[in-house]
């Protein structure tokens, strides 16, 4: 009887790669409009199809999408963006602790809000900010703050008796600061320690030497933390345990290795990976190459093709998948050969709309075995008629465990 041998497995998702038919492109999507030969590759050597990643015609954020795409059912265990953001600096809770997405912000005396992002306050003095704030106790709950990118923290509440459900300090415009109130009677401890936390923060901040020195420089003082957006830490099974994978993330935006981090996978720290436009994908690739010699799981995101997406630029969203096509050639020639590798977005991001739609978006799954569809192209819509069919976003990672001979019987 011939062994079954396990392959690896490599996810490559190129965030907001998907798109609709742009006028200007004489109707054609950008992806169909990019040169893509690695892309084009793995279409004519795997199989294509859609994937609706949460639900067709629901537009994904990159945080549920995500966790489809790692074979969570994300609407039973999206717990809210904070805690996540909050695992992407570094903060991993447990299950009890409250996590807040913050900004650092400018509040005049009687807590009017004059400048929501504190000027664009970003780090070192961020950081010099938060750590002024760490080690804070109020009614038995531990509050730890941690700086995140630009003018944003995050707040994590350790402590009995916790709850996500009360309302933003956040007023989201330029108004007087909100009161934290509970949402749920058992709510009432956590909007109290939210207040004081508040209140001692802005105590601490106003008097802080990085606010001296920018009260002499002319600029708005970060003289406040408000927070928003409470979550509790989902209660997921890990990832390796779930699978019985080894895996790790390469990614550099925050929230996705805040996802990873969430669900116990190893998150690699880049050098060059910056989640944005000058990303470097060389350095990207080599890290995926190198860690699927150790690694049985690796999933790589590329922030890049979802920024001109939001922006409305087509000619940069063909020129970023473009090179995202470089990388994925690189990674053809390094990562071993019978590696199972899936490519697909995240979610559509049209170019037209600016934000993320609720299209299917394309899917090429290749493994050497692999029965080959005949399509001998990648884009949206040779995947609709592609081998896979239309499939939902929980369900491709079954479909690769498969592929790499990790999947169990059902039945005799
Ligand atoms: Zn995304
Ligand atoms: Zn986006």
């Amino acid at each position: 009887m011939p062994m079954r041998r396990q392959r690896k497995i490599l996810i490559v998702v190129v965030d907001g790669m998907g798109d609709r038919s742009v006028k200007e492109l004489g109707w054609r999507t950008p992806l169909q409009s990019a040169k893509r030969p690695n892309m084009n590759w793995y279409a004519e050597n795997g199989a294509s199809g859609l994937v609706d990643v949460i639900a067709p015609g629901v537009p994904p954020g990159s945080d549920t999408s995500h966790l489809a795409i790692l074979g969570y059912g994300p609407r039973e265990v999206y717990t809210g963006r904070g805690p996540f953001e909050a695992a992407g600096v570094g903060l991993v809770g447990k299950k009890g602790d409250v996590a807040f997405r913050c900004n650092f912000a400018t509040v005049d005396s009687e807590g009017n809000v004059l400048d929501r992002r504190a000027g664009r306050i970003k780090q070192p003095e961020t950081t010099e900010l938060a750590a002024s704030l760490v080690g804070m106790r109020i009614e038995g709950v531990e509050a730890v703050v941690k700086e995140a990118t630009e003018h944003r923290a995050v707040l994590l509440l350790r402590g009995p008796g916790l709850s996500p459900l009360v309302s933003d300090v956040d007023p989201h415009d330029l108004s007087p600061i909100r009161t934290c109130e509970p949402l749920a009677q058992e709510a009432r401890k956590t909007a109290r320690v939210v207040n004081a936390f508040v209140q001692k923060s802005y105590e601490r901040l106003r008097v802080h030497p990085v606010n001296a020195r920018r009260r002499g420089e002319g600029k708005p003082e970060a003289n406040i933390l408000l927070p928003r957006g409470a979550g509790v830490f989902p209660d997921l099974a890990e990832f390796s345990s779930r699978y019985g994978l080894a895996g790790a993330c390469v990614a550099g935006v925050s929230l996705i290795k805040g996802i990873c981090r969430v669900c116990g996978i190893e998150v690699a720290e880049v050098p060059g990976a910056t989640g944005g436009l000058d990303t470097d994908m060389r350095a990207k690739a080599e890290a995926v190459s190198s860690l699927l010699e150790s690694k049985e799981f690796v999933l790589l995101n590329v922030k890049a093709t979802d920024i001109p997406s939001h922006d409305g630029d087509f000619k940069k969203k063909i020129e970023i998948i473009e090179k995202v096509d470089g990388m994925i050639g690189q990674l053809r020639t390094t990562i071993p050969a019978d590696t199972v590798v899936a490519i697909l977005a995240d979610h559509c991001t049209p170019v037209e709309v600016g934000e993320h739609s609720g299209d299917p978006v394309p899917l090429v799954v290749y493994s050497e075995d692999g029965v080959r569809d005949g399509l001998s192209s990648f884009d949206e819509s040779s995947a609709s008629r592609g081998g896979l069919g239309r499939i939902l976003g929980k369900d491709l990672l079954p479909i690769l465990l498969d592929r790499a001979n990790r999947s169990e019987k059902f039945g005799a």
